[in-house]
């Protein structure tokens, strides 16, 4: 059989010029900067070599008899032990899944499902469209669901949540780390609440995982979500955490794999992708968190030395690398499309088309006013980026912002 070779990075510029920057005729220097990693982020390259044996050589299904199984069924579990000792859990705690978006429904829907008497579930009111989604279908079903609003600087508070818990609680949730904001809740408080209420508590941790460290039995949570694309793993897997004696009802039916909770032939590749990729970034962390908390000050200091007006949301307790930045008098999608013939990738908290502008639900859940949301950016720098990067992009800004934002 003869094997496609994979489009270099070379062909991939080709077919985007977009990501080469205005102007520039150098085809040697660095032509795209590449800062919104709470989208996604580049698949560790140690990550992408330790998965391909199983996905050329070593693609026997697990659930096999035969000893050609036994590869893809030893590497599988060594991954599950892998992740289980990066999170503290154990490895029976841990249920690979398709990605965020598939564990955060699992948990909200398989826990409604088995709830005959249809307790009430609380979320925040800025959490992800997969939570929110998935709290809108069950409560179509007839469930109750009780949502709990962020502070203006973008955290839920132990006293708001307070005052939404009842005894008729079944579920809270939580995020760990909000994806537009980059504000790490508190979640351990958070998490006491629902139990001194007699509910579980999840917490959708697909920002924090693999950039800060986590250890779920401190935290005391019931159930946990990730996703690898968003620690430089591949796409389209991730993980459920399910503390041991918590039960939760499948939601994908099927076959027996995932010790009969998550039906489906198992992704070996994936999960080992997964494993290998969260171990680096946990063995990292405290370097990580050094380089990124660097570029995070470069980036407001060069701001601050071209002049440009802005308020930055999110407050103390924020995710290394990541700002949400309110451009004083500009337009956030402006800035992106700008930014993006530049060469520059960057996200926004609204997107405006001919009749009207839609501001993001977390910037409306925190009270943010239409100007200020309007204007607003978000840059989540990745541990490849430079100090470089971080100037060039604050020179990028300050270039479109122009006269009507500098000082
Ligand atoms: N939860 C949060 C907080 C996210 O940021 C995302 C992705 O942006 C998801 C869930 C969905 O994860 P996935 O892309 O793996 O489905």
């Amino acid at each position: 059989m003869t094997r496609q070779t994979p489009p270099l990075l070379d062909d991939f510029t080709a077919m985007n010029p977009s990501i080469r920057a205005e102007g520039n005729t150098d085809t040697t220097m660095k032509t795209h900067i590449y800062a919104d990693h709470a989208a996604t982020t580049p698949l560790d390259v140690c990550a992408s070599e330790a998965m391909l044996p199983w996905l050329l050589d070593g693609y026997g299904n697990p659930s096999q008899p035969y000893s050609f199984a036994r590869g893809p069924k030893s590497a599988l579990s060594r991954a599950r032990e892998t992740v289980a000792a990066c999170i503290g859990a154990d490895p029976e705690e841990v249920f690979f899944t398709s990605g965020g978006t598939e564990s955060d429904n699992w948990v909200i829907k398989g826990s409604a499902f088995a709830d005959s008497a249809k307790r009430e579930t609380v979320a925040s009111a800025f959490e992800h469209h997969a939570v929110l989604r998935s709290c809108e279908a069950i409560r179509r079903m007839g469930y109750p669901v009780t949502y709990v609003s962020p502070s203006r600087d973008g955290y839920v508070t132990p006293a708001n949540l307070s005052g939404a818990v009842t005894g008729r609680t079944r579920l809270v949730c939580v995020m760990y780390a909000n994806n537009e904001l980059g504000t790490v809740q508190p979640v351990r408080k958070l998490c006491e609440i629902a139990h001194e209420n007699g509910a579980l508590f999840f917490t959708d941790a697909v920002q924090a995982v693999g950039h800060i460290p986590l250890n779920v039995h401190d935290l005391g949570v019931d159930f946990l979500s990730a996703s690898a694309h968003k620690f430089n793993g591949p796409g389209g897997t991730g993980f459920l955490y399910i503390r041991k004696g918590s039960s939760l009802p499948p939601l994908i039916d099927g076959g027996g794999q995932e010790n009969g909770y998550r039906a489906g032939t198992e992704n070996v590749a994936g999960a080992v992708g997964l494993a290998t990729a969260l171990k680096n970034n946990c063995d990292a962390f405290e370097q990580n968190q050094r380089h990124l908390r660097l570029l995070e000050e470069r980036l407001i200091s060069g701001l601050k030395d071209n002049g440009v007006r802005f308020v930055r949301n999110g407050g103390r307790e924020t995710l290394p690398g990541f700002l949400s930045l309110s451009l004083t008098g500009a337009e956030g999608e402006t800035v992106l499309h700008r930014l993006d013939l530049m060469g520059i990738s960057i996200a926004t908290g609204a997107a405006c088309d001919s009749q009207n502008t839609r501001i993001s639900h977390v910037l409306r859940a925190i009270g943010l006013d239409e100007t200020a949301a309007v204007a607003t950016v978000r840059i989540s720098f990745g541990k490849e980026n430079t100090e470089s990067d971080a100037d060039e992009i604050a020179r990028a800004i300050s270039r479109v912002v122009g006269s009507r934002n500098l000082l």
